[in-house]
């Protein structure tokens, strides 16, 4: 398509202007995105990407800076996307303040993007995803995708990186809503961060106790044992730690075969939004509702109503909702 081309070749040839529209074009789903993506697919695939997850004020974003300065150290360039599901779309800026990393903007090593959700049904992870491989191809070493809060949607997001670093801290009970929130099953390393404060080894032993009792072993092939991590982001005391778990992680997958471990990911991904969408055909502004609702008090079974929702959606009898469905690639 018209001015993709040329947009892809600006990309390859590490134009900045070009990745900042190219990164607004995958946050907007551009018509002209995919032939983008296309052109830069063979480049796509060589920078790690690493999640940060975790309940909000837990020093995510401390600590997102803190590695980012120590990757610089390594010479790594380094890309970070903050995420903020709940934000109304900004159009990129949002959250600039919020990572703190001004001093860093000179800096040509490192480039910030916020980004924000003006839709659901999994256009964020798309979105992230997509921004991903831009930065990719355009050749950072490393890729932080940091989101703000924990729920279904910075799942999404995180579930597609290489490494999902799930940030907890003491205090306020944050450990045990991660629990519930099925958190501790996207890690592949746990840090507890402000080690500085009082029960932060109890913490630690808490999730090393929980990682034992779930058998949390799934990523690459399940055979991960996932560590737990002390640290302090703010004192940048345990920074170095992370990274050497996160390296593990990386030697880990790379040791086995790192592209099934991708594809699988996204395999999922693609699941989960279609699991999300379908739910949402089905039921979304009350479609089916009074169906059941009457289908029930005929005195049948959920099951038996279950059965007769899918039998007559899958027809194509019953309302669907589908009409309406809006591709997010026009
Ligand atoms: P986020 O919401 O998870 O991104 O958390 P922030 O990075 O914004 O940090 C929340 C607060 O915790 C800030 O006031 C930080 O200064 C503070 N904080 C971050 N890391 C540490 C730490 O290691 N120890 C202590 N005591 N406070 C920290």
């Amino acid at each position: 398509m018209q001015g993709s081309e040329d947009m892809a070749r600006r990309l390859l040839a590490r134009d900045r202007a070009a990745l900042a529209r190219l990164i607004s074009w995958a946050e907007n789903a551009d018509p002209r995105y995919p032939a983008v993506l296309s052109a830069i697919y063979p480049e796509v695939g060589r920078a790690w990407r690493i999640g940060i997850t975790g309940p909000p004020g837990c020093g995510k974003s401390t600590l997102t800076n803190a590695m980012v300065e120590h990757l610089r150290r390594r010479d790594l360039e380094v890309g970070v996307l903050a995420i903020d599901p709940s934000s109304p779309f900004s159009g990129g800026a949002l959250l600039g303040d919020r990572i703190r990393m001004e001093e860093r903007t000179a800096d040509t090593g490192v480039y910030i993007r916020s980004m924000a959700s003006r839709d659901s049904h999994g256009g964020l992870a798309r979105a992230a995803a997509d921004a991903c491989d831009v930065m990719d191809a355009f050749g950072f070493g490393a890729i932080l995708m940091e989101t703000v809060g924990v729920g279904q949607s910075e799942y999404d997001v995180v579930a597609a990186a290489d490494t999902v670093v799930v940030v907890l801290c003491p205090g306020a009970g944050d450990g045990i809503q991660a629990m519930k929130a099925g958190i501790l099953e996207v890690a592949d390393v746990l840090v507890v961060n402000k080690d500085d404060l009082d029960g932060a080894d109890q913490l630690v032993l808490d999730l090393e106790d929980s990682i034992r009792m779930r058998d949390i072993r799934r990523s690459g092939g399940g055979d991960w044992d996932v560590p737990v991590v002390a640290c302090s982001a703010l004192h940048e005391r345990g920074v170095d730690a992370v990274l050497a778990a996160i390296d593990a992680h990386r030697v880990h997958l790379e040791a086995g075969d790192l592209e099934a471990v991708r594809r699988s990911k996204r395999v999922a991904q693609v699941r989960r939004v279609v699991g999300e969408r379908l739910a949402e055909v089905l039921w979304g502004e009350g479609r089916n509702t009074e169906r059941v609702d009457s289908l029930l008090g005929k005195s049948i079974t959920p099951y038996d109503v279950a059965e007769e929702i899918l039998a007559s959606v899958l027809q194509g009898t019953e309302s669907h909702g589908l009409e309406g469905a809006k591709p997010h690639r026009s």
